[in-house]
């Protein structure tokens, strides 16, 4: 698993975006997030050792995670990307995107039905979002799609949207001032992806949690552990099936 960030900033665009950890990072280093600059090991994924390998290694490699893949600031430098993205067919790329409107003025001419190894994750929020985001990305030709609904910020019913879908991911905003999460938005999703058989993933609880109707405060290091032993998880059946 490694991470590949051609380019840095990005500028908010939606609600869930309040509390980026991208910007809160750069606030704090005097960094201006907006100013989108090209990273100067671009070319990092395809450099090689002496002995004609590859510096880095197969795998999955989580893409501009730094930005918003599909940033228009972006758009000069990401034929490049899918230039290297087609060179290392070895590596699995993920990129998360709130911009997925803008997917298909952003592909490579041999796109066709998708690169096996390109997973597109569409981000919402809310329902408002969700039905915008996901109404575009149920129809895109894209081999692997992912959703992340982190930060959720209100219950959102996906699940006319979910065919197709390779796993859902959630979880709630980490901040002082954050949002709430409800856990029965969590759980209502996860009972849409069970009924939809689509592996459903609980990554972190919020800062301030709603549960049974009462209300909490966590710590934000404990939000991911928090997360995992309420053991809440799905695989999908046919990836099981795949596993064994
Ligand atoms: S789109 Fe993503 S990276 Fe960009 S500001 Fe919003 S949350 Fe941050």
């Amino acid at each position: 698993m490694g991470r590949w960030d051609p380019w840095r900033g990005c500028h908010r665009c939606s609600e869930g975006c309040k509390f980026c950890y991208i910007h809160k990072g750069d606030a704090k280093r005097g960094i201006d997030t907006d100013a989108i600059v090209r990273n100067e090991n671009f070319h990092r994924l395809i450099a090689k050792k002496k002995n004609g390998e590859y510096k880095t290694k197969a795998g999955l490699i989580y893409l501009c995670f730094a930005s918003d893949f599909l940033l228009e600031d972006a758009d000069q430098w990401r034929s490049e990307c899918w230039d290297i993205i087609r060179e290392r067919a070895d590596c699995t790329f993920l990129f998360l995107t709130k911009r997925i409107e803008r997917f298909m003025q952003c592909i490579p001419e041999d796109w066709g039905d998708g690169y096996d190894n390109v997973v597109v994750c569409c981000t919402v929020e809310n329902q408002e979002n969700a039905d915008r985001r996901l109404a575009v990305f149920q129809n895109l030709p894209i081999r692997h799609k992912q959703i992340t609904a982190q930060p959720l910020i209100g219950a959102i019913d996906m699940e006319k949207y979910l065919e197709g879908i390779e796993a859902v991911t959630v979880g709630g905003e980490s901040d002082r001032a954050a949002r709430v999460l409800d856990y029965d938005w969590v759980l209502d999703i996860r009972e849409q992806c069970i009924r939809q058989n689509v592996s459903f993933y609980f990554r972190q609880c919020g800062t301030h949690f709603i549960k049974d109707g009462k209300q909490y405060t966590l710590q934000v290091k404990n939000l991911c552990s928090q997360a995992r032993r309420a053991g809440i998880d799905y695989e999908s059946k046919t990836e099981t099936e795949g596993m064994l």
